[in-house]
């Protein structure tokens, strides 16, 4: 008997983790479970305990270094928990059910209709941003050309200076690390900066909130959006997104962790196939074959110049694996 029949979803021992990130490197993971329903990912969470793992959660890869070689223990991925749909008529879902599947969310919503979309943990940012401007609802526009998955963005606050992940989130199911499954407000989570302040619970979806708005409009921002991202940014590449994050203003004159690398010289700095790109100095691409060492040495070596130039000790915005 196949041991993969031991978990209670589909499960790959000795799973390669680099394909799944956006930058491409790092090793294996021992366990890897990929749950098909929320219901499935509670259960994978409870087996794992049961076996004595503190499981890893894994969403898109877009903003992770996963170390070399294996990485011991369960990591559970969002990838098969894409669904997004239209809430249950007020009153109509069975008590506990309202994350399970009605209607599909693509029909055109008349002005001042109920613009709310249930996702799972997987939908795509990306998914999510195409299917509200195809909509023509308003709300998550400033998330165009974020990638990675719905649960990492609202664990993360993914977005940037044209609007948040937590901007629509109404509502949030967790599972907190002491097994519970419970529905949080964006009021009761009190998200920060780049961090949805979840004391370490997993997102199994989100309830989101949107505007009706003119479709051609909604098109036009997102587009401008792109646009602007992908002239700053280096988009086509193999990267983990941010690797910093942004000190605080005052403390850093007014500069960006971005500029702040780029005027300590360490823009166009490698280490093996690991660069620190030319375009955007905080973002760190992989040219081809680099590997997690090179990447965590580059990140210390920017870093250092940083503290030596401006005495400013940068904040990771990149999760580590370790
Ligand atoms: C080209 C590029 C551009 C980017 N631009 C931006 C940007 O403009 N703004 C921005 O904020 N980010 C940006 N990022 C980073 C990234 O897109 C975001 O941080 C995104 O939210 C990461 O989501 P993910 O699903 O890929 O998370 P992962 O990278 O898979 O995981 C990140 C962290 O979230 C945790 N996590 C993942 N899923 C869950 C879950 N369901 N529940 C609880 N915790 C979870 C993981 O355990 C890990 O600690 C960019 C990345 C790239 C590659």
């Amino acid at each position: 008997m196949s041991a993969t029949l031991a978990w209670p979803c589909a499960a790959v021992p000795e799973a390669e983790l680099g394909p799944r990130t956006t930058i491409r490197v790092g090793g294996r993971a021992e366990w890897l479970l990929e749950p098909a329903h929320p219901d499935e990912l509670v259960a994978a969470w409870c087996a794992a305990h049961e076996r004595g793992y503190e499981p890893r959660i894994l969403g898109g890869g877009a903003n992770l270094l996963v170390p070399d070689g294996l990485l011991p223990g369960v990591v559970i991925a969002t990838e098969r928990l894409g669904r997004v749909f239209r809430p249950h008529p007020e009153g109509g879902a069975p008590e506990g059910d309202e994350f399970t599947p009605v209607l599909p969310a693509r029909t055109p919503l008349e002005r001042g209709a109920d613009a709310r979309l249930v996702a799972w943990a997987g939908a795509t940012l990306p998914a999510l941003v195409r299917i509200t401007r195809d909509l023509g609802w308003s709300g998550f526009e400033g998330l165009a050309g974020v990638p990675g998955h719905l649960g990492g963005g609202v664990a993360m606050n993914a977005g940037g200076r044209w609007g948040e992940t937590w901007g629509v989130v109404e509502s949030v199911r967790l599972l907190g690390s002491d097994g519970v499954v419970r529905q949080r407000t964006r009021a009761e989570c009190a998200p920060r900066y780049r961090d949805g302040n979840l004391d370490g619970a997993i997102v199994l979806g989100a309830v989101l909130a949107f505007r009706v708005d003119e479709p051609a409009a909604v098109r036009e921002r997102v587009a401008g959006f792109l646009r602007e991202k992908s002239a700053a940014q280096p988009v086509t590449e193999h990267s983990c997104g941010c690797v910093f994050k942004n000190p605080d203003r005052e403390r850093s004159g007014g500069l960006g962790a971005g500029q702040l690398i780029e005027a300590a010289g360490a823009k166009g700095l490698a280490r093996g196939q690991a660069l620190v790109s030319p375009k955007h100095g905080n973002f760190i691409v992989n040219r081809g074959g680099a590997c997690a060492a090179d990447v965590l040495a580059l990140i210390q070596e920017v870093r250092a110049r940083v503290a030596d130039r401006f005495g400013l000790e940068l904040e990771l915005e990149v999760k580590l694996w370790r």
